[in-house]
């Protein structure tokens, strides 16, 4: 079956891409395709609701924040995630940036244990953190006590992110730490949790282990750097699969957009959805996997006007 463009188009319309990294991002020297504000000028242009900034460092508040002075109809929600450069898995540092206006809080990523026994991203920083001669696996952050429940610290975290009704995504922990954390967040009432990107290279995470936190009521993340020629960590037909075992009420749709080979973020989003539609997956679906449940996620009401044009001063 043939897709018409114009249909394809239109399912971005209103879409938001929760997970796009921010220049400048681990280091000046890593380049990406565009400006954070050329991306979310061709965002508006693809008639998109808005993108989450991220950074593997520090929390994108300031930078979202100066952004969204300067365009209008788009909006750019900031993040932080809990590497050791921005305080770690620590309640202080998430209430500073819910303050601030933090609106996704993510597990810590190169800096986990997992992250670093599995040769993950922890790689690239190796290249400009000095300090990371000296990290071991045994320093990475690990979220699970002897008894294999989270600890007080993630259960401190827990309770901020649920009082600011955010969604807490897992980062590069390992799949069992995130069972253990979904678990977690069901006893203590928080219920936005997603499972970041189970086929990255420092995840893994095997088909059980990704409908477990499904079924556990956690949303599962696809996102379409994994896709791309110089990843291909998983083919657009295997992720039709999982969602059609997991329901796309049980997924996010991002682009992880990173590094100079991608194409725009909003170009990446397109190819995935593309590609999805080519596997089976219906409008309906790709609807509730690009604006329904990142709607959700965010707070943003499912009725929410599109964000509205300042005329230029
Ligand atoms: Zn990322």
């Amino acid at each position: 079956m043939f897709i018409k463009r114009e249909g394809i188009n239109e399912l971005l319309h209103g879409a938001v891409d929760m997970h796009v990294h921010a220049y400048p991002e681990i280091h000046f020297d890593c380049e990406l395709r565009l400006t954070d504000l050329e991306t979310l000028q061709m965002a508006k242009d693809y008639g998109m609701r808005g993108i989450v900034f991220k950074s593997h460092m520090w929390p994108t508040m300031a930078s979202v924040y100066q952004m969204q002075q300067r365009i209008s109809g788009i909006e750019a929600y900031p993040s932080i995630a809990l590497n050791v450069s921005s305080g770690g898995i620590n309640a202080w540092a998430v209430e500073s940036a819910a303050e601030q206006g933090a609106r996704v809080v993510w597990m810590p990523t190169w800096s986990t244990k997992n992250d670093i026994r599995n040769g993950g991203f922890y790689k690239h920083m190796q290249e400009v953190l000095h300090r990371t001669t000296d990290f071991k696996e045994e320093d990475g952050l690990y979220i699970l006590d002897e008894h294999g429940k989270v600890t007080q610290n993630v259960r401190e975290v827990i309770e901020i992110v649920k009082q600011y009704d955010l969604p807490l995504f897992t980062g590069h922990l390992s799949p069992p730490e995130s069972l253990a954390l979904m678990r977690a967040c069901n006893e203590m009432g928080l219920k936005k949790v997603v499972m970041d990107h189970p086929d990255s290279y420092s995840i893994r995470a095997t088909q059980e282990q990704v409908e477990e936190m499904a079924r556990l009521g956690g949303f599962i993340e696809f996102v379409a750097l994994g896709t791309l020629p110089a990843q291909q960590r998983i083919h657009p037909r295997k992720i039709a699969e999982i969602i059609k075992r997991v329901g796309a009420d049980h997924v996010i749709l991002d682009t992880d957009c990173f590094f100079d080979y991608p194409c725009p973020a909003p170009e990446m989003l397109r190819m995935l959805v593309a590609s999805l539609l080519h596997f089976g997956i219906t409008p309906e679906e790709i609807i509730q996997m690009v604006r329904t449940n990142p709607y959700y996620l965010l707070n943003i009401p499912q009725d929410a006007p599109m964000p509205a044009e300042n005329p230029q001063p």
